[in-house]
């Protein structure tokens, strides 16, 4: 099985996120033992274009975390996200030592630094629940996810927000800031980042304003930042596919959010149309955004040594390792 069938399940993991109707992620995503065949390009690799740019994507932890990092490797990543655990259950046996330890040994043998290392949290978890004991056992998942981050040698943790179900937007920024100041008083240095959302059902964080609302109500403000997903971002109304588009998005989230809180991009097409509020993703100029905005991304200063993700399904012939390239093509210095 190759490095697109890995897309797919991820692609399939995301797409069945559910957060909205609370539900257990059942596609699979990591399933696979078999490795991704490819040739090995150190994600140290020195670049003559684009050596500010540290492009990856999501890459699956089956069959050992460490396997993430060789992955990566192979495809020729300079960055990677992964999952810190299974995604189909709330009770997840805890992180196994020697494997963290080997995950570390990996990063290290690779060259890849820790800010470039951006895990991703559990689809199950939605800190904004209205239900009690959903919102409680988020709670506990935020601080177990950041605890194994630390165990890893991690520095910061992607999550989604969380969806308001049948209650209010502002209750439901109010209890995600809860659990992300509860899982900050419980741990320690991790950054919390907020991962803005399309906007589909009751998902929070669609708005720019709405991560500045969680951010303002967070108390140790070095702890949490953002990652701004291209496809969740075009899908909720932000116009990345016009002429200037990129710019004016990152111009405006400065102004309502602050640049200072960018840890991350994630770069996906979008199957869906502007303002669409559908989470699909799709790969790298095949989509509804379209190649140019993703020219501006490489080439845009403001996202020089942060996480630029893949999390696209996928075709053959134009897998992670290809849309890599194809990226780290566009860049003019
Ligand atoms: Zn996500
Ligand atoms: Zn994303």
């Amino acid at each position: 099985m190759g490095p697109r069938k890995r897309g797919e399940r991820k692609r399939k993991a995301e797409e069945n996120s559910a957060q909205d109707e609370e539900v257990a992620d059942t596609s699979g995503a990591g399933k696979s033992s078999e490795r991704s065949a490819g040739k090995v390009v150190s994600g140290k690799k020195s670049r003559t274009k684009g050596g500010k740019k540290y492009i990856g994507a999501h890459v699956s932890i089956s069959g050992g975390i460490w396997k993430a990092v060789e992955d990566s490797v192979e495809l020729g990543g300079r960055s990677f996200a992964l999952f810190l655990g299974s995604q189909r259950t709330w009770q997840r046996p805890a992180l196994d030592q020697s494997a963290a330890v080997k995950f570390q040994k990996a990063c290290a043998q690779h060259g890849f630094d820790p800010t470039h290392i951006l895990p991703h949290g559990s689809y199950l978890m939605n800190c904004g629940s209205p239900k009690q004991d959903v919102f409680t056992k988020s709670q506990a998942m935020l601080v177990d996810e950041l605890s194994r981050c630390s165990a890893l040698g991690l520095t910061q943790f992607n999550f989604h927000p969380g969806a308001s179900i049948d209650s209010s937007t502002e209750k439901c920024i109010e209890r995600i800031a809860q659990a992300i100041n509860h899982a900050h008083n419980q741990t320690s240095a991790v950054i919390t980042v907020l991962e803005n959302m399309s906007g589909q059902g009751s998902t929070v964080g669609g708005q720019f304003n709405e991560l500045k609302r969680i951010i303002d109500r967070v108390r140790d403000k070095t702890r949490v930042g953002v990652c701004l997903d291209t496809c969740h971002a075009f899908a909720a109304g932000y116009d990345i596919s016009k002429a200037g588009g990129v710019k004016s998005m990152l111009d405006q989230f400065d102004q309502e959010v602050g640049l200072h809180y960018l840890r991350a991009f994630h770069l996906n097409d979008s199957k869906g149309i502007l303002g669409c509020h559908l989470d699909r993703h799709e790969d790298i100029g095949c989509g509804n955004i379209g190649i140019s905005a993703f020219r501006d991304i490489v080439n845009e200063p403001r996202l020089d040594n942060i996480p630029l993700i893949l999390e696209t399904p996928g075709r053959p012939g134009f897998e992670y390792a290809e849309q890599i390239k194809l990226l780290y093509s566009l860049c003019e210095d």
